[in-house]
């Protein structure tokens, strides 16, 4: 095993067989070792810095229906919301006020935000906030819709490939269509967007040959951000009744990512610290080096609830700020509220 991670470490490549041999052999000397291999090399590349994202969930209404989602169209439970402009843009300046510099509008797939909207609402935040950059994850939309949001002036889109084994794919989405999703991702990378793709530890089924294929996908497609978070059931959807991924788990794979990708940006995700009290604590020492506070008005926070458990609903955005900073500060790290480029693509 310490052959295979110090491999990984020199090379930032491994084979199909020994990333599976890796998964499979890994003890608690040797995951202590992937993890400070992980820590090394984001030390080279970022250093200390962890960067900050503000995150603000602007709808929750959907029209798609995957099977672990808590705002997935047929969960009849679920309180919809969706935030007009004016409030979007009270985020983004209480966001402005507490230091942010990126701004991730997230939502389910709500067909009420025509295209215009979207692109007038970048606008509208690029005109008031210019040095900001802008993250999209609204799904999966057309390549011309994805042209006119980076024409309008988004920076980066996040679009999780969830898993990269077909066949589990199409179980879990309902309706969709796993080559429909990597062909957004590449239409994203196409258009010049700073891409995030990423997946699911431990759904129902999933297994080390499919983590496998989560990252030889990743090394190949090659993203600027890697999301990975546990599943955590929700409890009004068909998977309520599963077990949730592992915190362990989740950090082998961010360690192994931050190998195969050193200059990636990599989240210690919400749903690792829902999973654990120090679940993003520990992320960060696997290797990870951005942390996404929320920044929605916490009358509706608590109606985001992709999986049960979630934490920070009930916070306001200055002390989810106060929180994460004494956090990031309590493992060694450093808050950096600039923009956060990608090493490759830092904007002089
Ligand atoms: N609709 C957009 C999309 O499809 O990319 C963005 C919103 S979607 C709710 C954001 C992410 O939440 C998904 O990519 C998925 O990985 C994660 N998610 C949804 N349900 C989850 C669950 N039960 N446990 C953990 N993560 C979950």
């Amino acid at each position: 095993m310490i052959k295979l991670i110090d491999k990984l470490y020199e090379t930032s490549t491994l084979e199909r067989a020994e990333l599976l041999a890796l998964l499979d052999g890994l003890d608690e000397t040797s995951t202590k070792y992937l993890h400070e291999k992980a820590h090394d090399k984001r030390m080279e590349t970022y250093g200390n810095k962890v960067f900050m994202r503000g995150l603000i969930e602007f709808t929750n209404y959907c029209k798609s229906n995957c099977i672990y989602c808590g705002i997935r169209r047929d969960n009849k439970n679920a309180d919809r919301y969706r935030l007009d402009k004016e409030t979007i843009m009270a985020c983004c300046a209480e966001g402005y006020r507490l230091g942010y510099r990126t701004y991730v509008l997230q939502g389910g797939e709500d067909p009420y935000y025509k295209d215009e909207d979207v692109v007038d609402l970048i606008k509208s935040i690029k005109s008031e906030f210019p040095e900001c950059a802008i993250t999209m994850s609204i799904g999966e939309k057309s390549k011309e819709s994805y042209q006119k949001f980076k024409d309008a002036g988004a920076d980066r889109y996040l679009l999780r490939h969830e898993t990269n084994t077909k066949a589990l794919y199409e179980s879990l989405h309902p309706g969709m269509s796993y080559d429909n999703r990597i062909q957004c991702l590449y239409d994203l990378k196409d258009i010049g967007f700073q891409v995030g793709a990423g997946f699911m530890v431990g759904l129902p089924n999933q297994k080390n040959e499919d983590y496998v294929n989560d990252l030889l996908f990743l090394k190949e497609f090659q993203p600027h951000m890697v999301g990975i978070g546990p599943f955590i059931p929700q409890s009004d959807t068909p998977l309520s009744d599963e077990t949730s991924g592992t915190l362990e788990k989740t950090c082998i794979l961010l360690s192994i990512v931050r190998l195969l990708l050193p200059k990636v940006l990599l989240p210690a995700t919400t749903a690792l610290g829902s999973l654990s009290g120090k679940g993003r604590e520990q992320g960060l020492q696997a290797g990870g080096n951005v942390v996404m506070p929320n920044l929605s008005p916490t009358n509706v926070r608590d109606k985001y609830l992709l999986y049960d458990g979630k934490i920070c609903t009930g916070d306001e955005a200055a002390h989810c700020r106060g929180c994460i900073e004494r956090r990031i500060n309590s493992v060694g790290f450093e808050v950096d509220m600039s923009r956060g480029d990608h090493l490759d693509r830092v904007v002089e």
